[in-house]
């Protein structure tokens, strides 16, 4: 049987913040076995129903210094999930998305730096914007086109900044596109579920664009994995790019959806969204050599387990 990465951190307390949210949840999920786990989470997109039964669950606020300080009491490690995590709600709501995303971060760094947490944040792609070459590596120019990337570039900023000026052992993790069970709406992961659901009722798929625009669709049990290997690491101070190395159009994700649920869905083109990117696909070299990171899904394979979960549990 493989090693469960969890095991390494067996008998440790742990603070996941936007545990009930769907990248947070199976995070929680994946160590509750092994360590004490509590959730902070103030439910504003997430679901109390997705905390692990067997995790405690504060509802507050990572904006709140006393929300935090009173969740992180006696953390080993912190692995911050909690964000506003849409850009068109970013673009809509700059002052909020950045007290979210931004400031949240800053007060979730500057609690574990008292408790003395390693503190693993959630970081995105949307950092660097329209890339210049592919793949993107971590040192690549950052121009994010949305108030959630400039605010992710910040709490990503302020994570190395905590390893630099106060020794803290910090790791950002660059998200690229992340999807699987749980996944509902929202942004180029989203798109995933959202033709999964409409293809199971033959509805019209709608693709931004015409299609050709590629993203890097890594699974959520590939993300619960880098951060379980980012919180043992060695390697602190660091960020990076948590993704699969290969790119997907959005027309092949349109069509591996119908073809896998035998639909009649078809497909139509609608106007690219304002500011897309058109290409993105990490490099995950660094993450390999210096994390152990290895991701376990293809697309392909990521997509078939997720249809054939959600038929096991409807
Ligand atoms: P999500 O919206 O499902 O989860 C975010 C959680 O944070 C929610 O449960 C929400 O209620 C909680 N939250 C928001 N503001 C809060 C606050 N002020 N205090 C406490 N809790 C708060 O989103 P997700 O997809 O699970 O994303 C998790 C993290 O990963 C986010 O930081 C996001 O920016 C990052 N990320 C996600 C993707 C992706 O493709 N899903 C890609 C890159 C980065």
């Amino acid at each position: 049987m493989p090693r469960d990465p969890a095991s390494d951190l067996a008998g440790k307390s742990v603070l996941v913040t936007g545990g009930a949210g769907f990248i947070g949840s199976h995070l929680a999920a994946a160590m509750t076995d092994h360590c004490d786990v509590t959730v902070l989470d103030d439910l504003s997109t997430g679901e109390a129903a997705n905390v692990p039964e067997d995790a405690e669950f504060v509802e507050g606020d990572v904006r709140d210094s006393v929300d935090v300080e009173a969740a992180m009491d006696g953390a080993d490690v912190v692995f911050h999930q909690a964000a506003l995590a849409d850009v068109r709600t970013s673009v809509r709501s700059p002052v909020e998305a950045h007290r979210r995303t931004a400031s949240g971060t800053v007060k979730v760094l500057d609690a574990a730096r008292r408790e003395d947490a390693r503190v693993v944040t959630a970081s995105s792609a949307a950092i660097y914007g329209q890339p210049d070459t592919l793949p993107i590596h971590e040192s690549d120019r950052k121009t994010p086109t949305s108030p959630y990337g400039i605010d992710k570039l910040a709490a990503d900023q302020h994570t190395r900044a905590y390893a630099d000026l106060y020794d803290l052992p910090t790791v950002a993790l660059r998200y690229f596109n992340v999807y699987g069970p749980g996944r509902t709406d929202g942004g180029y992961s989203g798109v995933v579920s959202a033709f999964l659901d409409r293809a199971r009722s033959d509805a019209v798929l709608t693709v931004h664009g015409d299609g050709t625009q590629t993203r890097d669709f890594v699974h959520v049990e590939d993300v619960v994995q880098a951060n379980l290997l980012a919180a043992t690491t060695s390697d602190t101070g660091q960020a990076y790019n948590v993704g699969t190395g290969t790119g997907v159009t959005v027309q092949e994700v349109a069509e591996r959806v119908t073809r896998i649920l035998d639909s009649d869905s078809s497909i139509a083109y609608g106007d690219p969204r304002e500011g897309d990117i058109k290409h993105s696909r990490a490099a995950i070299g660094r993450a390999r050599s210096q994390l152990g990171y290895e991701p376990s899904y293809s697309f392909g394979d990521g997509l078939e387990t997720l249809v054939e979960r959600a038929s096991v549990t409807n």
